[in-house]
């Protein structure tokens, strides 16, 4: 079996295997280890371990460390999004934007040091503030972006000194047990240790007493979970859960475009993003253009096996999630219109036709809840009050677009929308510089950026008099 878990800095086989399936065919096409409880145990003592010598490293040091693990995952870069797409699903070329995005995670957060600052340097005084690093962190991720969402974890874990267990979802385990084999060669042993489950391990890691924090993404449901286990320690907790984005289309824009924007928000990665447009907003006035404009462009859609050339969606990432969202279209279908596709494709693996339902009521489960795939809902609005209400009134507040020509008004709605990032005529846009993380249910603290940085530290103030003679 090539496919290990990653402890104390040697690859060893689980106490039993696992097996992973290509969502393009339904059939298992790899075996890799899985992990009891006693190898997560090993895991957590091989970091706590660690964890001394790698925090007393310089911010040079590490950063060494760092850049050679970007090298070297960069010299295998087609391998890893080809085994991406396989145990994914997303088309190839996607799988390789996401490699190149979290090898460029790597190199962004191994760049920055957090030295101490003085905040405050009077005649009474100096404050200064020190960034600690908290001890083992322990990460947990998704399915729907396996490599990208579990760098932007690492880089700025162990940038700033911490020791880390990774966990990622069973579904898509491979690239993370690859990584970990890079690792392997390049990190101090128990500097990154991977465990992979049958999602039986996840609480465990929550619980644990010797993992100082944990960064979670997942579903809300599971998030709910997760802060309620992290309670009896105290854990540090980041949680990006889950979201139901509104995109708010004004009734200045040019249709055509627009749609496909907003098509390409909604569908992307099988629509399988937390950040993905999951419910379009229409005035009344285009409603029915904007409703054929997104069915024409469903039905045009490429629906095929992501290694295959061509391929604009790939399938669902798995059966559970495939039976769920054609629950959701089952539903609409019987609560609204289907404008365009509305089944599976005939054909073995977890194939969605993209569809657009339209005439469907605000409490309707498919506007309501998250859907996480390729079928989305288009409502009509009246007034910008009558929409941004709407909008609003969700327990989620991940993201979410506004589209239009007049970039003021964008700016006015955006102002008043209850989420934590609002795109206006773009979405997806990530830098590294520029955190992410929701309001409301779905989560809280921040990924990326400096503030997402900082939450792999503990604030420490030092705070002096300026007389030595107390
Ligand atoms: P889904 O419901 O689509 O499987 P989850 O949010 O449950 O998505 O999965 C995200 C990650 O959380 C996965 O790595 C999964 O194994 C993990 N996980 C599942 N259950 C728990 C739990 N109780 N505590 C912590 N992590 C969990």
């Amino acid at each position: 079996m090539p496919y290990h878990l990653l402890i104390d800095g040697k690859l060893v086989d689980g106490a039993s295997s696992l097996d992973v399936i290509n969502p393009a065919t339904g059939q298992v096409f790899e075996t890799c280890a899985r992990a009891s409880e006693k190898q997560l145990e090993e895991a957590v003592v091989a970091a706590k371990r660690a964890f001394p010598a790698w925090a007393a490293l310089s911010h040079p040091q590490r950063r060494t460390y760092l850049l050679k693990l970007a090298e070297a995952i960069e010299a295998r870069h087609s391998e890893f999004a080809t085994l991406l797409t396989r145990e994914q699903g997303k088309p190839l070329p996607h799988a390789a934007g996401e490699v190149s995005y979290a090898i460029g995670a790597l190199r962004h957060f191994a760049d920055i040091d957090l030295p101490v600052q003085t905040r405050r340097d009077t005649a009474d005084g100096r404050v200064l503030e020190q960034r600690t690093p908290l001890g083992v962190v322990g990460a947990i991720t998704p399915w729907n972006f396996p490599v990208a969402l579990l760098l932007i974890k690492i880089a700025p874990g162990l940038i700033t000194g911490n020791t880390m267990v990774v966990k990622p979802a069973p579904t898509t385990p491979l690239t993370t047990a690859l990584l970990g084999e890079i690792a392997c060669d390049i990190l101090p042993p128990g500097v990154l240790n991977v465990i992979i489950d049958a999602n039986d391990l996840g609480g465990k890691i929550t619980a644990h007493p010797d993992i100082a924090k944990v960064t979670f993404t997942g579903s809300s449901a599971t998030g709910k979970h997760v802060m309620a286990s992290a309670a009896d320690t105290v854990k540090r907790l980041t949680l990006e859960l889950g979201g139901n984005d509104a995109a708010i289309i004004l009734d200045d824009v040019d249709i055509k475009d627009v749609a496909h924007k907003v098509f390409t928000a909604g569908m992307l990665n099988s629509g399988q993003i937390c950040l993905a447009a999951k419910r379009i907003y229409a005035p009344r006035a285009i409603y029915d253009e904007i409703c054929d404009e997104l069915g024409q462009l469903a039905q045009q859609a490429v629906v095929n096996d992501g290694l295959l050339d061509g391929t604009e969606i790939g399938p669902v990432q798995n059966k559970q999630q495939y039976e769920k969202v054609l629950g959701f279209i089952k539903t609409a279908r019987e609560q609204g219109t289907v404008v365009a596709g509305g089944e599976a494709l005939p054909q073995d693996g977890y194939f969605i036709k993209p569809t657009i339902i339209r005439d469907i009521a605000d409490d309707a489960p498919l506007v309501r809840e998250e859907q996480f795939g390729p079928v989305i809902p288009v409502l009509a609005y009246d007034t910008i009050e009558d929409v941004i209400e709407r909008v609003n009134n969700s327990d989620f507040g991940l993201g979410g677009t506004i589209w239009t020509k007049n970039v003021d008004r964008g700016l006015d709605i955006a102002l008043r929308i209850q989420s934590g990032t609002v795109w206006v005529n773009k979405h997806l846009d990530i830098p590294y510089d520029t955190p992410y993380g929701g309001a409301k249910q779905s989560g809280f603290g921040c990924e990326s950026g400096i503030e997402g940085l900082k939450e792999f530290t503990q604030l420490k103030i030092i705070n002096i008099a300026t007389n030595a003679t107390a």
